[in-house]
């Protein structure tokens, strides 16, 4: 996706570690109107897909993630980090190692939001060693709903979570796709829409 490589340019900033920074449109403040163009492209590539469920998890998959809902029309789910006191029902739950924040959390969905009936269209901001994807596809698995697909807004493809995640035979679309993050330079790889 042209726009979203251009916003990365502009204003994505390379930390060390290979990690990359961009709490001024997608991490901390959000650029709806991209988020909005993002989401399209994923419902789009997914249009006829049947997908009933797209499934995120809490904060940063959130934006694209209601977007792609939004124009696929179809619920959106996100995975919380921490129980809420209002958490009462029966939960499904995993555990996933954060690359960023280097600490694992237990992730869960009340379970009456996902059933064996659910076609589910998993989309995250980033795509590091896929961990948050393979918590959200355990979630699903445990509620026994298929997942369709992968919608990935920034894929670090020098990490291997799309190995993964294509290893567990799993369709992965990212909309921007980053061989290098080394001298401070963002390289790009062609990306999947
Ligand atoms: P994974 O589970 O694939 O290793 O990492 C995915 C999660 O880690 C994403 O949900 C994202 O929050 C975070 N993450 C991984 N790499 C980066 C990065 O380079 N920059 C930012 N901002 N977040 C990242």
């Amino acid at each position: 996706m042209k726009e979203l490589r251009e916003r990365i340019e502009a204003d994505g900033h390379v930390l060390g570690e290979g990690v990359l920074k961009v709490d001024s449109f997608v991490t901390h403040q959000v650029d709806p109107v991209l988020m909005e163009q993002i989401g399209r492209v994923f419902a789009k590539v997914f249009a006829e897909a049947k997908i009933t469920k797209v499934v995120t998890i809490e904060a940063s998959g959130i934006a694209p993630a209601l977007y792609a809902a939004q124009y696929l029309q179809v619920p959106m789910v996100f995975a919380r980090k921490s129980k809420s006191l209002t958490m009462n029902e029966e939960l499904l739950t995993a555990e996933v190692y954060s690359f960023t924040k280097q600490v694992t959390s237990t992730i869960s969905i009340s379970r009456k939001f996902l059933s064996a009936e659910d076609n589910v269209l998993i989309v995250d901001d980033f795509l590091a060693n896929g961990q948050a994807a393979k918590g959200l596809i355990e979630l699903c698995r445990q509620a026994g709903a298929h997942v369709e697909g992968i919608g990935i807004v920034i894929e670090k493809s020098f990490q291997d979570g799309r190995e993964l995640l294509e290893a567990m035979g799993l369709k992965v679309v990212s909309l921007a796709r980053i061989k290098s993050l080394s001298e401070g330079k963002v390289e790009f790889l062609e990306e999947d829409a």
